[in-house]
């Protein structure tokens, strides 16, 4: 495999270009999908609340979109780049293919803090986000979605002014929306439950009893939290750590508890950015430990659901043995070198683009529920979600038996093959 590189992009395209080789696929091929189809650049000037004005940068990248209109979310972070854009749009052209989703993959983001906005500032820069894009967004070409920094109340702002911009009631531009304003049910719990299905089907496979099995999360926003109430509530095991970006003192920490962690009451003492009250933990019996403490937990499945780039050739030292099971909750949070070395370990991966596949494929029945204007219970979105994640897991796992690859070659396998078929359908190749 190619050399070091904590570069995001670079990294998707290294773990695309492994695969392309194992496929022989056309150069030509390869040369369309190493890259996006599109990507857009541009400034969002806003009003502060003192009256000063403020100029962020933003972006939206299209990788491809033979299968169907792009689809992925806009993520507001200080340390975004068009690079981190580029291979999260690229992910989601495989997470959507490998979740046989009728969608391409595209991904947008503004380099900021968005915990440094007051709430009106906040309206004014996604509205403004979305003056500038409008003309290349829409349900039939490219549908937004929120992602880390982001929330359903900004994409209820978006699908707005989009609605507004184009002169009629237009539900389906963005998903992730509040529930009463054009929102799937379930949505919220998507994510985290798709790692858990997957993580359910991958001990089946290993013949692991999930009631005797225990977690280390990195991350506890969106997808930790319910990753680790289904690992508790669904699976019955144990999460015996959590970690988290610490607003005030600008630094990680792991929160642990070696009997089990209580995500709800976790839940009830973190603010909406994901950060947990440590005071209120450690008087609740829980220790404050080292950011990267949960890496080194001696548990039998890792899941990391914060950021990407976190396993590395050099973090992954600390991976303990009794490991079995990394489940990527997050996009890209393993380096291609941390994977050679969990390869090698016979670490069973459940790949990101299909282990966090939940969230966009409940967005996906969100749009088919604004398309029909008719809204499905919550059961009904999870069963169908649950149906959907274990399918793909299966093809998945087909395809690493069938043809002895490891499962994130698999994945790209199965993905790689299907956009490919759409686009010879199209005409393209
Ligand atoms: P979020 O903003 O809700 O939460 C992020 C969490 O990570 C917070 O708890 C934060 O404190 C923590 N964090 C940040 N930096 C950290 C660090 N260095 N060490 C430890 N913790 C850290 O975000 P989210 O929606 O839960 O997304 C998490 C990951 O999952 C991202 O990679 C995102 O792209 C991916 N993802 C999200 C969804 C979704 O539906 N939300 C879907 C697919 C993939």
């Amino acid at each position: 495999m190619a050399s070091a590189s904590t570069n995001a992009f670079e990294m998707a395209q290294q773990q695309f270009d492994h695969v392309a080789d194992m496929l022989h696929l056309d150069p030509q091929v390869r040369e369309i999908l190493r890259w996006p189809l599109r990507e857009f650049s541009f400034r969002i000037p806003v009003r502060m609340d003192d009256g000063s004005m403020r100029v962020f940068q933003g972006y939206r990248v299209q990788h491809n979109d033979a299968r169907g209109p792009s689809k992925g979310g806009i993520r507001f972070h200080p340390s975004e780049t068009i690079d981190t854009v580029r291979a999260l749009a690229t992910w989601m052209t495989w997470k959507c293919a490998v979740v046989d989703l009728p969608l391409g993959g595209g991904k947008g983001g503004v380099i900021l803090d968005s915990a440094t906005l007051s709430i009106s500032e906040k309206e004014r820069l996604v509205r403004g986000y979305v003056q500038q894009i409008w003309k290349n967004i829409g349900p039939r070409n490219d549908v937004p979605a929120p992602d880390v920094g982001t929330t359903p109340q900004m994409m209820g702002w978006m699908m707005d002014e989009y609605s507004k911009l184009v002169g009629h009631f237009t539900p389906g531009v963005i998903t992730g929306k509040p529930v009463g304003g054009g929102g799937s049910l379930g949505r919220t719990e998507a994510t985290g439950y798709g790692v858990i299905y997957t993580v359910r089907e991958a001990m089946k496979h290993l013949n692991l009893n999930p009631a005797e099995c225990t977690a280390a999360v990195q991350g506890f926003g969106n997808v930790a939290q319910y990753a680790a109430i289904g690992f508790v509530e669904m699976l019955k095991g144990k999460v015996i750590c959590v970690s988290y970006w610490d607003r005030e003192d600008r630094v990680s920490y792991t929160v642990s508890k070696t009997d089990g962690v209580d995500p709800h009451y976790l839940m009830s003492i973190t603010d909406q950015y994901g950060s947990i009250d440590k005071n209120k933990a450690k008087a609740a019996g829980y220790i404050i430990e080292d950011a990267d403490a949960w890496l080194g937990k001696d548990v039998d499945v890792l899941i990391p659901a914060a950021l990407e780039g976190q396993i590395t050739a050099e973090t992954v030292k600390r991976v303990s043995p009794q490991v079995k099971i990394l489940a990527e909750g997050a996009n890209g949070p393993t380096t291609p070198e941390a994977d050679e070395v969990l390869k090698q370990r016979g670490v069973f991966v459940i790949p990101d683009f299909l282990c966090n596949a939940g969230g966009v494929t409940v967005s996906y029945f969100e749009s088919v529920q604004n398309d029909m204007n008719f809204y499905w219970t919550k059961n009904e979105v999870l069963e169908k979600l649950d149906s959907k994640m274990t399918i793909a897991f299966q093809g998945v796992l087909d395809m690493a038996q069938r043809e002895k690859a490891y499962m994130r070659d698999a994945a790209y396998m199965v993905a790689i093959a299907r956009v490919v078929k759409a686009m010879e359908l199209r005409g393209w190749i």
